[in-house]
């Protein structure tokens, strides 16, 4: 038999190309990848599995689900309603309900720090607004006052309440609670989702590796990384959202014995847990705690955590597997 050299290489060469473009079209299914603007941060959702695209699609909604019954700023919202007009016996889902008594549990291991009542304060700051101010000290001090008055009161699935309530602190943590369940169903191999700094992992990589998810030194650059399997490990600091006047920065987490944004030796706090709705609550009770009774308070929850300070030290918790990038950062 004769063979033509020529003929035999090109067909090869088209084979190797058909099998490239199938591989690329076939992982490119799998991939998925979108960024949005909800819950007013930006999130992203990142994944691959045969299903993906319809799991993203999913937490979407249920982000919208959340957001139309508990942001406080949006005017269409049940909580905005129960805050602003009717005060009384408005129903909320079991979900909300969940997150109010988690809320009120950790205000109280936290001596208060943690406290969703603070609405009316967050308000005279106009965080959640576009028009942020310093208000005078005479107004903060007085509704502070209002908030130590206020009155949550739950019977079933009814709430009322005499003061306005906030679950900025807590509810985007939680979404990503619902993200998980969302992925538990349509089990993609991997996904990865931040929200807005919140970061989500699901599954386990291709190469069987750890997730690696850096964390910020409040100035936008990772100076380290810590390794987990499934988590949501969930960051609250000063320099995440916070306004400039005459030179001074105002940010959005209110120490609740002040009514000032809560100033301590910290940058930030990074918590890790298997619940997002614990995490995200302890983070920010644990950056208006400081070091040593933020610490105290991680140490009530089986949750790991990582405190940054300002002079560049890391406290951890024993269990954590964190790994220093920045020599200036040092491991206590
Ligand atoms: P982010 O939502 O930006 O990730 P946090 O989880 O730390 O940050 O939550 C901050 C939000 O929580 C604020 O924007 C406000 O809505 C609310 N908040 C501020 N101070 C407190 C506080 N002391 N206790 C409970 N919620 C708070
Ligand atoms: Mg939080």
């Amino acid at each position: 038999m004769k063979i033509n050299v020529k003929k035999t290489i090109i067909i090869f060469l088209i084979l190797f190309a058909v099998i490239i473009a199938i591989d690329v079209i076939f992982l490119q299914n799998n991939y998925y990848e979108g960024t949005f603007f909800k819950m007013d941060t930006n999130i992203t959702i990142r994944g691959e599995g045969e299903n993906m695209d319809l799991a993203a699609r999913d937490i979407l909604t249920a982000i919208d689900e959340i957001e139309a019954e508990m942001s406080a700023n949006n005017i269409e919202s049940k909580l905005y309603k129960l805050n602003n007009i009717s005060k009384e016996n408005e129903l909320f889902s079991d979900d909300f309900i969940y997150l109010l008594n988690l809320s009120e549990e950790i205000k109280k291991n936290s001596g208060g720090a943690f406290n969703i009542a603070l609405k009316p304060v967050i308000d005279l700051w106009g965080f959640g607004g576009n028009y942020p101010k310093v208000p005078k000290d005479n107004e903060i001090k007085a509704t502070l006052q209002e908030v130590q008055n206020t009155i949550i009161e739950v019977d079933a699935n009814n709430v009322s309440t005499n003061g306005k309530l906030d679950l900025g602190g807590i509810a985007k943590g939680f979404a990503g609670d619902k993200a998980r369940e969302i992925l538990n169903i349509y089990s993609p191999s991997y996904a990865i989702l931040d929200f807005g700094g919140n970061i989500i992992t699901y599954g386990s990589k291709p190469d069987g590796t750890e997730f690696k998810i850096g964390i910020d030194n409040g100035e936008g650059n990772i100076f380290a990384t810590v390794s987990v399997k499934e988590c949501n490990v969930i960051t609250s600091g000063g320099y995440q959202r916070y306004f400039e006047k005459n030179g001074v920065k105002y940010h959005h987490i209110i120490d609740s014995t002040t009514g000032y944004p809560a100033e301590n030796e910290l940058i930030s706090v990074t918590v890790l847990s298997d619940s997002g709705a614990l995490a995200d609550a302890l983070s920010t009770a644990c950056y208006v705690l400081g070091l040593e009774k933020g610490m105290e308070l991680i140490n009530k929850y089986e949750v790991e955590s990582v405190f940054l300070t300002k002079d560049k030290k890391v406290y951890t918790t024993p269990g954590i597997n964190i790994e220093i990038s920045d020599p200036e950062y040092t491991l206590q």
